[in-house]
């Protein structure tokens, strides 16, 4: 099997040591393999993102010293992620919800319905709107979930392959989605697709055969999986890397700009600095 994995980042902020990390990973295993190293820039969220971000990036990865075969904009892929939500809601297996934030909590606390839970995708929803007529056309611009339980009576238990934090096969079973992930938002209000979707669609487009990326993904990507087989899409391998903390053992994040790549080469490390800086 050819051997192609990416870099995806999103232009909301400078890239840090974590993402340097991630994307020299990526570059140096598909070196290592012959593949190929493949950049997506996911820009769905517009009000978060902004082209100075985007342009940063591009300047940071080839001063790392990367070099990518094709760079996919997730702004311009619309109507992909509409064919594939349309097909969702063709199969009956996504459904609008009006519920604020606000309402999901309510709901949660009342009595009868037990514990809060987190997933990976924030409060696991208790299916409000599930049962709520549905609409003669999909309506785009509204919150469209997922129906977890519909979609595993249609799939039985699914398997993926990790060779990083994880290493093995792993099974993702009804039970466990329904009470630990539950019915995620797969097109947001407005935006007309998520993370999720996009990801999911977007892999597949590039003919990703390794996904290499950081552990906090992992329990997203029993979404990811459940997604890529109602879509007819094939899964590829997983990788997960350990995260770069900062000394307190929190992990970096955007907003933590003393870490940014371009702070570094502003006090004149070199791009092999960063690369013993992460270990690499
Ligand atoms: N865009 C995501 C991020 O910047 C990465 C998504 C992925 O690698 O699947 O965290």
């Amino acid at each position: 099997m050819a051997f192609v994995t990416r870099f995806a980042p999103s232009p909301t902020g400078p890239l840090h040591l974590g993402h340097a990390y991630s994307a020299l990973l990526a570059s140096d295993m598909a070196r290592a393999a012959g593949g190929a190293f493949l950049l997506r820039i996911e820009d769905i969220d517009q009000s978060r993102c902004r082209p100075e971000w985007e342009a940063q990036i591009y300047d940071d990865l080839r001063w790392l010293g990367l070099e990518w075969s094709s760079v996919m904009r997730q702004s311009d892929r619309m109507p992909a992620y509409r064919k594939a939500l349309q097909s969702l809601w063709d199969q009956e297996l996504i459904y609008s919800c009006t519920c604020s934030r606000h309402d999901i909590k309510q709901a949660l606390s009342a009595p009868q319905e037990g514990v809060q839970t987190m997933g990976p995708d924030g409060l696991v929803y208790p299916g409000t709107c599930r049962g709520r007529v549905r609409e003669d056309e999909m309506p785009l611009g509204s919150a469209l979930r997922l129906d977890a339980g519909r979609a595993f009576r249609r799939l039985g238990p699914l398997e993926f392959m990790e060779t990083g934090c994880r290493p093995g096969s792993h099974v993702v079973t009804e039970p466990e989605f329904r009470e630990g992930i539950g019915d995620i938002v797969i097109a947001r209000r407005e935006m007309e697709t998520s993370y999720h979707l996009s990801v999911v669609v977007d892999d597949a487009a590039q003919g990703i055969s390794h996904v290499i990326r950081g552990e906090d993904l992992f329990e997203a990507t029993k979404i990811h999986v459940v997604l890529q087989k109602l879509l007819g899409l094939s899964s590829p391998i997983y990788h997960h890397h350990p995260l770069i903390r900062d000394d307190h053992g929190k992990r970096l994040a955007k907003r933590d700009d003393a870490r940014a790549l371009s702070k570094y080469r502003a006090e004149g490390a070199t791009p092999q600095d960063i690369r013993r800086m992460v270990g690499l």
